[in-house]
């Protein structure tokens, strides 16, 4: 099959990062996560930190224009041609028609948009149980995916922490933007045919095996 040219979409807490984890075991997918990269140019003090540092610890969107070339210059990157798994952008309408343009002007196109349905009572449940550790970037819950020794990561031992904007508070402002900026995106690549929904209230690995099936389908569709 040609590439595979994915995005995850769906509310913060919905189990994005979780699925990429597995997706990437599965497919040699360059994985670019827009929370992560902002959150290292933050702790590095970089030009791209320091512009996006205010917005996030508000749980508001970083601007399109700060956001938007730092992905599309990484996507015609080498590393990307056999394939990307973006999680966390597009996240408004002017960022997917954004990426629309550049695809087309690298001849690339979007294989699917895999949308994580979730609940918002859910997520709130979700993110406030959500550890993070500080060196491996893993991805633990107290009670749904603990650590198998509180507070420390199971590959490295580093120390567990809670995201600075994983407050419920915080939250809560993250689930409105959601509904309100990155929603619309929904219709968006429904329209375009690419839209992929899934239950995101299931065990982490229910979600993934159906997205497997449906990325073999698509597979075996393209072969027809
Ligand atoms: P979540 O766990 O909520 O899905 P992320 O780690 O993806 O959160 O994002 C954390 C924060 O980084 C967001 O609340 C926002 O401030 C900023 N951010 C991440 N991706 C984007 C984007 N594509 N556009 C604007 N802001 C973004
Ligand atoms: P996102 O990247 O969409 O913000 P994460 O993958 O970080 O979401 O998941 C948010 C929290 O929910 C984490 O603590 C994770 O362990 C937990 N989680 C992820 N998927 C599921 C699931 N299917 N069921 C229960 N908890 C989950």
């Amino acid at each position: 099959m040609s590439e595979l040219n994915l995005i995850l979409l769906g509310p913060p807490g919905a189990g994005k990062g979780t699925q990429a984890e597995r997706l990437q075991e599965d497919f040699p997918l360059l994985y670019l996560a827009t929370g992560n990269i902002l959150r290292a140019a933050v702790a590095e003090e970089t030009e791209l930190g320091r512009k996006a540092k205010e917005y996030m610890s508000r749980g508001e969107l970083v601007p399109d224009d700060v956001i938007i070339g730092v992905i599309l210059d990484q996507l015609r990157d080498e590393e990307a041609s056999d394939g990307f798994l973006l999680d966390g952008f597009p996240r408004t309408v002017g960022q997917a028609e954004a990426l629309d343009e550049a695809l087309q002007d690298f001849g690339r196109t979007l294989t699917a948009v895999l949308l994580i349905d979730t609940p918002d009572d859910e997520v709130v449940r979700r993110i406030s149980g959500r550890r993070v550790s500080v060196k491996t970037g893993r991805v633990y819950h107290v009670d749904f995916d603990p650590p198998k020794h509180e507070g420390v990561c199971d590959v490295d031992g580093s120390r567990l922490i809670q995201r600075e904007d994983d407050s419920e508070e915080t939250v809560r402002k993250r689930l409105a933007v959601y509904h309100e900026q990155t929603a619309p995106l929904i219709g968006f690549y429904e329209k375009q045919g690419l839209l992929k929904r899934f239950d995101g209230r299931r065990p982490p690995n229910e979600v993934h095996d159906h997205i497997r099936a449906t990325l073999a389908t698509l597979r075996l569709e393209e072969q027809i």
